[in-house]
């Protein structure tokens, strides 16, 4: 999924013809004080943190300034945070308007529904999560049609909007469509929409791109903003890497195989941090490559889980003891194997003369590794 930063949802609204304010994004103070100077940005204005976080007007990341300077201090205040684990690397200046009311819009994709949703509330503005059930109308849409006039005026009513301030919810809502569809989005979503005066404004966006539309949208691949620098890095050697909050890591070959590794392991208690997926790979450069990026995620311990099918059990642990060598002290861990299927045998004694002991049974070698990371339950 690719999560896009409020600023590039707003790009995409523009294009698509859902009214923003003006605004622009800025890398460094000095850069937000010459925008606010030179009028490119109305003030006063609004400074937003650009991390893909919710909740960043509760959390002090979204704030105001009416001068230049004042714009210079919030950007290098805000530029300075961490939020919620995110580094703030860019800020969106945009003019500061008088809100009426925040209402919410969005369509979703509802996967249990297996149809896009239209969702709409009168209680904008704060996290969706946290409204009554109740509060939120959610319409199926056929894809066919698309939005239709029965359900543009349903929301109009959610929404509490009438007269002229419906009329502009009826191109908000093609435009929303539009864009869903277009973009191959899973989420597109208005929080606030805001009633300004007698015009509706989207003051934020949440965009997600469909991962499946990956490959019709290659302008999407280099701004995947959820990626750890980790995962970065594997991305760019083309190996399947995921961080996740645990503190076992998970080598193994095959999604299906990953999978089941991920889920033993949490039954056991156990809580996965990092996974490889070494997919059809044997070459033992690539493993090795693989092992030492493990190594950086600094897990407490490591469980190798692999079936020996096309790929080569013995091919698998020479590029695995070529990277236990290559391991530097700090980032060593205790590591449990399980290596099953073509050429095990000699597998298992590669490894054994490393010092690696290839427990056979699955949940014999899934209980090791879970105790040697702290214990499960
Ligand atoms: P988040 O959803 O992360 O909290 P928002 O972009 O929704 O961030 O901003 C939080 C709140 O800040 C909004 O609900 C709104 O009240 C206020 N706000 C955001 N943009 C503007 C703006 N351009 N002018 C005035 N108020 C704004
Ligand atoms: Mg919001």
């Amino acid at each position: 999924m690719v999560k896009l930063a409020e600023w590039r949802g707003k790009e995409l609204f523009r294009k698509y013809g859902v009214p923003v304010p003006t605004g622009r994004v800025v890398r460094s103070a000095e850069e937000g004080e010459r925008a606010a100077a030179s009028g490119s940005v109305p003030l006063p204005c609004v400074v937003k943190a650009q991390v893909l976080a919710g909740g960043r007007g509760k959390g002090g990341a979204v704030r105001f300034a009416n001068s230049p300077s004042e714009v210079h201090a919030a950007t290098a205040a805000i530029l300075g945070l961490e939020f919620k684990g995110e580094k703030v690397r860019e800020v969106l200046l945009e003019g500061k308007v008088a809100i009426g009311r925040e209402l919410y819009l969005a369509i979703a994709l509802d996967r249990s529904l297996r149809s896009p949703v239209l969702m709409a509330s009168a209680e904008g503005g704060v996290e969706i999560e946290t409204v009554a059930d109740g509060a939120v109308d959610r319409q199926p849409i056929d894809p066919f049609p698309g939005i239709t006039g029965f359900e543009r005026r349903r929301a109009a009513r959610t929404l509490g909007l009438s007269g002229g301030l419906a009329n502009e919810l009826d191109p908000i809502l093609r435009a929303l469509w539009a864009l869903f569809q277009a973009e191959d989005a899973e989420l597109v979503e208005i929080n606030p929409l805001a009633v300004v005066g007698d015009h509706l404004l989207a003051l934020d966006s949440k965009v997600i791109i469909e991962d499946d539309a990956g490959f019709r949208h290659p302008e999407y691949a280099e701004i995947r903003d959820d990626r750890t620098p980790l995962e970065e890095i594997a991305r760019e050697k083309e190996i399947a890497f995921v961080q996740l909050d645990g503190n076992i890591g998970v080598i193994a070959n095959g999604a299906g195989l990953t999978m089941a590794t991920l889920d033993v392991l949490m039954e056991l208690g156990g809580k996965p941090g990092v996974f490889l997926d070494l997919g059809g790979t044997d070459d033992p450069k690539k493993v090795t490559e693989a092992f030492l990026l493990m190594a950086e995620a600094r897990p407490n311990a490591v469980f190798l889980n692999i079936f020996g099918g096309v790929t080569r059990c013995d091919t698998v642990a020479t590029g695995l003891v070529a990277a236990m060598r290559q391991v530097p002290e700090a980032n060593r861990f205790p590591l449990v194997a399980r290596i099953r299927g073509n050429n095990e045998k000699e597998g298992i004694e590669i490894l054994r003369a490393a010092g690696v002991t290839s427990v056979p049974d699955l949940r014999a070698s899934a209980e090791a590794v879970v105790a040697a990371a702290g214990g499960g339950r």
